[in-house]
């Protein structure tokens, strides 16, 4: 048997002539950029987050760039970011002009650890946050976001991986100033293609997004700042559309798979299951077990066996040569090193057959670590 990391296929195979619809919908009347799909997506994303602004742009990594420019990072300006994430989540932070400041992550999930971040916040040390809600499960924000408030920190929630997920029965978005969402194709909700959207509870922050995705442009052709092109196509706008027609189906399914993994995994003794913080709702864009010992020998047998794995991040980012000179380390760094040692995802997706995760199952317990 072959089960792919990832695969699209079997989502348009499933939803063809939805999909088909939408994008010939488009093309009918031609409006190809900014049509009434897009500024309809925004409401739909908006309302579904609770937070009242929504715009569109290219990916995810432009909307945290776009989001940090319009809450007023200055040059030089210091941003406190976990260092397990995708590079976007700091990389972002150097397109908009700051320095990626990397919080050291805690062992139990794996995000930014809240001690080091309210600390850099209470001390002023830095400009802006940009908190990551990883895997699928959100980060505590609150007391951040309160502390933050108070010296007119921003605070920016990278919820590129946490569409659908809650904490404390509230989605991401409470406790910041913008919210990033991404439709990169490998994100549980994704475009043919890229996508991205900033959420805004403020009308002038949302409005100075709008104006730097599209060359700072005001109006009548006047062009107030130099601004960004991106703009997220109609035909994505439509088919992410369609595709959030499936997002609670989707995510059971997820959670289902992810609930066969879990029951395995906790029988076995060289492996844990991914740890849901107590008032979560994971979500499982990434199923992400901890092999403390045999990582690399379990990913080469799941390979022999057809089953293909990745690794959520096999690099503190403190370490990646493209943050070399530009950045600043607060803590340690003996979690996140920890973490990129030991973390290993499995394929998961809502189209794997009941067989496929039966079979990802035995072969995980044949392994002999
Ligand atoms: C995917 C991702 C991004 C970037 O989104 P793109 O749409 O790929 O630009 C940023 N942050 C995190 C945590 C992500 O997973």
């Amino acid at each position: 048997m072959q089960i792919p990391f990832m695969r699209l296929d079997r989502q348009f195979a499933d939803n063809r002539q939805q999909f088909m619809d939408a994008v010939e919908k488009v093309f009918t009347h031609g409006k190809v950029l900014q049509a009434k799909e897009v500024s309809d997506l925004e409401e739909r994303i908006a309302g579904y987050f609770a937070l009242p602004y929504g715009v569109a742009v290219g990916s995810g990594t432009d909307a945290l760039i776009l989001g940090m420019k319009a809450l007023g990072l200055k040059p030089g300006g210091k941003v406190a970011v976990t260092s397990l994430s995708f590079v976007a989540s700091a990389s972002a932070i150097v397109h908009a002009g700051g320095v990626p400041v990397f919080v050291d992550v805690e062992n139990e999930h794996y995000m930014a650890r809240e001690d080091i971040l309210l600390d850099l916040v209470k001390s002023g040390q830095v400009d802006g946050v940009v908190a990551v809600h990883l895997y699928g499960q959100m980060t505590e924000l609150s007391e951040v976001y309160a502390e933050a408030k108070k010296r007119g920190i921003f605070v920016i929630e990278d919820a590129a991986q946490a569409l659908g997920a809650t904490r404390n029965g509230v989605q991401p978005g409470q406790y910041s100033d913008v919210t990033c969402v991404s439709f990169d194709p490998t994100k549980v909700i994704g475009a043919q293609g890229s996508g991205g959207l900033a959420l805004a509870r403020e009308h002038h922050v949302a409005e100075h997004m709008k104006r730097l995705r599209y060359h700072g442009h005001a109006g009548q052709r006047v062009y107030t700042e130099i601004g960004h092109n991106s703009q997220l196509p109609t035909v994505q706008a439509a088919i992410v559309g369609a595709k959030l027609d499936h997002e609670e189906a989707w995510r059971n399914r997820r959670l289902e798979i992810a609930a066969a993994f879990t029951k395995t995994l906790d029988r076995l003794p060289y492996a844990s299951a991914p740890k849901v913080r107590e008032g979560n709702t994971h979500i499982f864009h990434k199923y992400v077990m901890t092999v403390p010992n045999h990582r690399d020998a379990l990913s080469a047998h799941l390979k022999n066996a057809g089953i293909g794995t990745s690794v959520h991040y096999s690099m503190p980012l403190n370490e990646q040569p493209c943050f070399a000179g530009m950045h600043q380390c607060a803590g340690d760094m003996s979690g996140v090193k920890r973490a990129c040692a030991q973390v290993l995802s499995l394929p998961i997706y809502p189209e794997l057959t009941d067989e496929e995760v039966r079979y990802i199952c035995e072969a995980l317990k044949a392994f002999k670590g």
